[in-house]
């Protein structure tokens, strides 16, 4: 870009940089924000439609996770990439409401458009957003119902709700029950409240056989098989040693040449190799223990010993697995086999190898600590695991910050409904054009029952009317019912979801919004050469056009 002045222009971008400015850059920026909403729309609510990902390496990915879909999406628009990071927020703070989140944030945007039309400033647009968004937190506090960690009906309600909308839901009970379990199961005193450390959960996944072969395990799983035959199945009592050493005779770093001409002298060299490893069997049985996890390798000989001493021993276990198996037995992870004492054995009820499917695996199970579950996860085919583990792992977490927050609200729209209609009330006192943006919000937020109808295939206008009338008459819990296609309320069907989930899609949509509205400039460094990926990025004309 050159600047004139006098006849000489002065650059102060590099060459190829691109920039639009002003009234082109909004409409861009909007645009591409909207059409991501666009993208995961659809797959809004328990009739939400799944998506089909197709991966760079054809690998296929079955999902209606807004946060998954969006992940894999190759975006390149700076907007759009910034509505994936609305996603990613709201999956990290709660782990679920991402495609409310994204859905709400576009709708705030498309909104927005219409009073630039009007000529509304976009400044006066996010301050009035702002302003509904801190009144809307409000109402919504005052909506919310209590819930605590005993609270094991409402917990389950919350997990299903969660799981309802995805794949599984045919499995919604029985799933959300084994990840209510896990949850008031690590669920750990704080203050006067609850904490849950979601990494207490393991999740291990196992295709094949049936959904309905899933376990809550109180313990540790690991994928591995003891490694000799001739060890004992299963170790009652097991003093556990955690190794992150190889029971192996290392190799040399350069290659050696040793000639051996005795008979003896190669005795002698084997003979060596088979002390060595006695020595590490006889260091992990002087110490006491009876069980070996071992992050490395164990050679043949090694195993053999091992197996002599009744000892059961795991090779090449995931460090994942070590840090879990250090936490919840209690051992400390040695990395010098002649430092391995009786001070850093871990304990549990007891070590036991199981047939899952094809496969062998062990189970750590009393351990310890308590607060260490594992999930088996069983189900048809890879991928049907895998969207399994997602819905699974949002159940977990909505029961996690219920317990910890202890507050939950109706969902199906029927919170949001209660907003629309505190904001418009709201709306009155505002005055000024501000007042036009918080009306604006609150008609955006009528964008999650309208979608939550319109995937039904329901008529959304049908369905806002009877709302608004039932939270007009004070029916606060009355939101979409998609199944029987008709308002009805979610206090009855048990649809609830944790308070922070619906207020966290406020903020994050709001914050995406107010950011990309505040936007009138776009300035693009030149892309390397190298990336080669045809086309401007998101709608942006080709460098050149702006001088
Ligand atoms: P998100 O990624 O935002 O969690 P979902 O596809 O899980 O998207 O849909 C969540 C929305 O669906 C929430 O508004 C929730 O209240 C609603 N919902 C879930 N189950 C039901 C149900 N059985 N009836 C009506 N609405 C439901
Ligand atoms: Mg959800």
């Amino acid at each position: 870009m050159a600047v004139p002045q006098g006849t000489v222009p002065v650059l102060i971008l590099r060459e190829g940089t691109r920039r639009e400015k002003g009234r082109g850059a909004q409409e861009n920026n909007i645009a591409a924000a909207c059409a991501i909403a666009d993208a995961v729309r659809t797959s809004l609510g328990p009739r939400g439609m799944d998506k089909m990902l197709v991966d760079s390496m054809g690998d296929v990915t079955v999902t209606n996770d807004g946060f998954k879909i969006l992940k894999d999406l190759d975006v390149d628009h700076p907007a759009a990439k910034m509505m994936v990071e609305v996603a990613k927020t709201q999956d990290q703070e709660c782990g679920d409401g991402t495609t409310s989140a994204v859905v709400l944030a576009g709708e705030l945007l498309a909104k927005a458009e219409d009073l630039i039309d009007q000529q509304v400033h976009p400044t006066v647009i996010v301050n009035g957003y702002r302003q509904a968004a801190a009144k809307a937190q409000e109402i919504l506090e005052s909506r919310t119902e209590a819930v605590d960690r005993a609270d094991k009906t409402t917990l389950l309600r919350i997990a299903e709700t969660a799981m309802g909308t995805k794949a599984v839901r045919a499995h919604a009970a029985f799933l959300g029950d084994i990840a209510c379990r896990a949850v008031q199961a690590v669920a750990q005193r704080r203050g006067d409240g609850w904490h849950v450390d979601e990494d207490d959960i393991q999740v291990v996944k196992r295709p094949g056989g049936d959904a309905k072969d899933t376990a809550l395990v109180e313990g540790v799983v690991l994928d591995k098989e003891r490694v000799h035959a001739g060890m004992p199945p299963r170790v009652d009592n097991p003093r556990i040693a955690l190794l992150n050493a190889a029971l192996e005779v290392k190799k040399t770093e350069v290659s050696a040449e040793i000639r051996i001409r005795d008979p003896a002298q190669m005795r002698a060299f084997i003979q060596e190799e088979e002390n060595i490893l006695r020595r590490f069997v006889d260091a992990i049985k002087a110490a006491g223990a009876n069980v070996v996890v071992c992050q490395k390798g164990i050679d043949d000989l090694a195993q053999h010993f091992l197996a002599k001493e009744g000892i059961y021993a795991v090779r090449r276990a995931k460090e994942s697995d070590m840090k879990k198996l250090a936490k919840a037995t209690g051992a400390r992870i040695v990395s010098d086999i002649r430092e391995l004492t009786a001070g850093e054995l871990g304990a549990a009820k007891e070590v036991y190898e199981d047939k899952i499917g094809d496969d062998k695996m062990t189970f750590v199970t009393g351990c310890k600590n308590p607060r260490a579950v594992s999930i088996l996860l069983r189900g048809g085919t890879a991928q049907v695991v895998d969207e399994m583990e997602r819905s699974l792992e949002d159940a977990i977490s909505v029961a996690a910050v219920a317990v910890e927050d202890g507050r939950y609200v109706y969902g199906g729209g029927a919170i949001q409904m209660e907003l629309v209609a505190g904001l418009r009330e709201h709306a009155a006192s505002v005055g000024g054009r501000e007042q036009l943006a918080v009306e604006a919000f609150a008609n955006a937020l009528e964008v999650i029952p309208r979608t939550l109808s319109e995937n039904a295939g329901m008529d959304p206008i049908d369905v806002l009317i009877a709302l608004r009338q039932a939270h007009k008459e004070g029916k606060r819990s009355f939101g979409v019912d998609p199944f029987a296609m008709k308002a009805a309320d979610m206090a009855r069907l048990g649809v609830v979801e944790p308070a922070r989930v619906p207020k966290q899609t406020l903020a994050s949509a709001t914050d995406a919004a107010a950011m990309i509205l505040r936007i009138d400039d776009v300035i693009a460094s030149k892309a390397p050469e190298a990336k080669g990926k045809g086309g401007e990025p998101g709608g942006m004309p080709p460098p050149g056009e702006f001088e």
